[in-house]
């Protein structure tokens, strides 16, 4: 078996250090002045100086582009952007990339232009875990997003759900990459247009010409930079895009003031608090205890565990793209105190386990998991295993409240602690939240992030959502337990220690509503360490410990019967099986009526164990529910987590 290697770009450099590809014979940028030719076909081409400074406040732009290669172009736009954009506006730039820069040819090719340093150091500190897939960066403090699209563009722009304003076609010369200008890529564009997109291109082969005018933009010559004759400008002229499905389809509603209630302040909570905020919305967070992060989301260490599937499966896609995400986001918060970097191990613990890493391994780049056998797992760990694994170097263990603090502190986001939201209301084009007759708060928008509770609100009722127990035990830490290097995983898990104390968790109960500790439990977490390693079992003393004195801590996980978790916009529930009870009858029929929404009404839960994995990513998606947005995750992604999926179901299975 084989691990497959990251697809980065392979590059030679050349005399004057500019990077040159392997893969296509071609330059990234002109040898001559390539910031000035970046300039005049992008920038120019699309106008875009008179085009970021006509936005209005709190305005937004979204640029499309055909090869990020080494950001270049986005980091132009960037700059472009802040000097003439409203302090409030926000960049959307979504790029798709077959062979990313690996961060050292990044950095390489990037330290050529020191006048960008502002911008690329940015990007750089951001540049990790970029993994297949939709991999969403916030930059800026979420002013300017970029969702790189790493796969081949035929595969990846048929899966993105967004209007772009501005299209920048950069996919080396026709002659050496004619994929990059095909009709198919170009009809996706089309798709992808807003009315009247603009587009640029260094191109002006008149079959590129051609094709674009077919795909519906209307296209004409400009003089080109330098030495060029003439590059291709133009606007998109075609009809708009085919309506999707009423179900899936993006509500309409728009409140006059950008004002929302948060319910809930664990992860998903301040997730949602966090990426509405950056997009200016006023943000009121609604907390039953007296902090953020007290229950799920208040374990001292949660751990980045992927649980992948080899074939490509929705939830494989978000945990991928999530990982990212919360990578990235985690480059804020201080390594050792509040989450260290360390690896996770997962242990190939029987012959079953072990065939299903050797398809992980074969399915997913080297730099995102590989195989270790034995020694090297040993090797890794700092401690003796029964069996190699599957490691994952970016990986590692994080204290939850501590992100949810970095998610939730922002001057927008206001928390209000020991408020307990019982009922809902509709009053007046305002949600009311309510606790018995007591108004707590208003606003225009909630979101209801309070896991399996969020059922208790009649607008949710209906969603299946379920609780499941988990203990996780507190271990201190031995002079011989230091020498635990990663996270270690076979059936629970154990961390390297983190304030002189080790995590091991965690027991599953689907039964019990009690969340008081139980000394079973803690017994039952102790014979998930002697799994994991006999010999960390003994260098913790295990023998001696007495699990009826065990420190612990129990909270309810939530999670939905296909696992994905629930985010999105909310219909009300008996308009929808009337609106679309043909299905029952027909599951191919698309009838052509509006979908009943709960104007203002969406959830975000349902995250299960991998809440730290999934959960800020969420954030974002309901972010670009409610404000229009690209989606950061595949169109298929975001349906296969839509609120309405379950109804859905059930009018299909003529279970009504
Ligand atoms: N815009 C870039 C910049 O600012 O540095 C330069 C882009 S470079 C000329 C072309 C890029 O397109 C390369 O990074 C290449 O890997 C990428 N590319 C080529 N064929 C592709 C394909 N089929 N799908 C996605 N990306 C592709």
């Amino acid at each position: 078996m084989t691990d497959t290697p990251t697809p980065y770009a392979q590059l030679d450099w050349d005399a004057q250090g500019q990077p040159h590809s392997r893969q296509f014979d071609d330059v990234y940028f002109a040898r001559e002045d390539g910031l000035g030719e970046t300039r005049h076909v992008f920038l120019d081409g699309n106008r875009l100086t008179e085009r970021f400074s006509a936005l209005p406040a709190g305005g937004r732009v979204v640029i499309g582009e055909t090869g990020f290669g080494t950001g270049t172009n986005f980091l132009c736009a960037w700059q472009l952007f802040e000097r003439c954009a409203p302090a409030d506006a926000q960049l959307h730039f979504v790029s798709v990339e077959k062979y990313p820069l690996s961060p050292a040819d990044l950095q390489r090719a990037l330290a050529l232009w020191p006048e960008l340093a502002p911008w690329s150091g940015q990007l750089l500190d951001h540049y990790v875990a970029i993994h297949p897939g939709f991999q969403r960066l916030l930059l800026a403090g979420g002013r300017v997003v970029l969702t790189l699209l790493i796969g081949d563009a035929l595969d990846m722009l048929p899966q993105l759900d967004g209007q772009i304003d501005v299209w920048f076609l950069d996919g080396f010369a026709p002659a050496k990459n004619l994929d990059m200008w095909s009709l198919p890529l170009f009809q996706q564009l089309a798709r992808l247009s807003a009315p009247d997109a603009s587009i640029a291109t260094f191109a002006s082969t008149g079959f590129v010409r051609r094709a674009l005018i077919e795909a519906g933009f209307a296209m004409r010559r400009v003089p080109g930079y330098g030495t060029k004759w003439e590059n291709l400008s133009g606007r998109y002229a075609g009809p708009p895009a085919s309506a999707d499905k009423p179900w899936f389809a993006r509500a309409a509603y728009r409140p006059e003031h950008r004002e929302a209630l948060v319910i809930g302040a664990g992860l998903a909570g301040c997730a949602t608090a966090a990426s509405l905020a950056a997009r200016g919305w006023q943000v009121t967070l609604l907390e039953r205890h007296g902090a953020i992060a007290e229950e799920a989301s208040g374990n001292p260490q949660g751990v980045l565990y992927l649980k992948l599937s080899a074939h490509g499966t929705a939830l494989s896609q978000l945990i991928v793209s999530g990982f990212g995400h919360t990578r990235r986001l985690l480059q804020r918060l201080q390594a050792g105190a509040d989450w260290a970097p360390c690896g996770v191990l997962q242990l190939a613990f029987d012959a079953k386990e072990s065939e299903r890493q050797a398809r992980l391994a074969e399915a997913f780049p080297a730099d995102l998991l590989h195989n270790l056998d034995q020694a090297q797992a040993e090797a890794r760990a700092g401690i003796q295993l029964p069996a190699g694994g599957l490691f994952y170097p970016d990986a590692g263990w994080v204290h939850p409240p501590a992100l949810c603090r970095l998610l939730a502190e922002h001057p927008q986001v206001r928390l209000l602690p020991h408020r307990e939201a019982l009922q809902l209301r509709r009053l007046d084009g305002e949600w009311q939240a309510l606790d018995g007759e007591q108004l707590l708060a208003s606003a225009p928008v909630v979101v209801l992030a309070g896991a399996a509770d969020v059922t208790r609100f009649a607008a949710a009722a209906e969603l299946p959502l379920k609780r499941i127990r988990g203990q996780i035990s507190r271990l201190p830490q031995t002079p011989a337990s230091a020498a635990l290097a990663c996270v270690v995983c076979a059936e629970g898990y154990v961390a390297p220690a983190r304030q002189g104390e080790h995590t091991l968790g965690a027991s599953f109960d689907f039964h019990s509503n009690d969340l008081t500790p139980t000394t079973a439990e803690h017994a039952g977490n102790l014979e998930l360490l002697e799994e994991i390693s006999a010999d960390l079992a003994a260098r913790l003393n295990t023998e001696q410990l007495d699990p009826a004195l065990l420190q612990g801590r129990a909270a309810f996980r939530c999670t939905s019967p296909d696992y994905l978790p629930i985010v999105g916009p909310l219909a009300d529930h008996a308009a929808f099986a009337e609106a679309y009870a043909v299905l029952s009858k027909d599951a191919r029929q698309v009838p052509d009526v509006p979908c009943p929404w709960l104007d203002g009404l969406y959830v975000n839960s349902g995250h299960g164990s991998r809440g730290l994995i999934t959960a800020p990513l969420c954030g974002e998606l309901l972010a670009a529910w409610l404000d229009d947005e690209p989606l950061p995750v595949p169109r298929s992604v975001a349906e296969a987590c839509h609120p309405n999926r379950f109804a859905l179901r059930t009018l299909i299975r003529g279970k009504r």
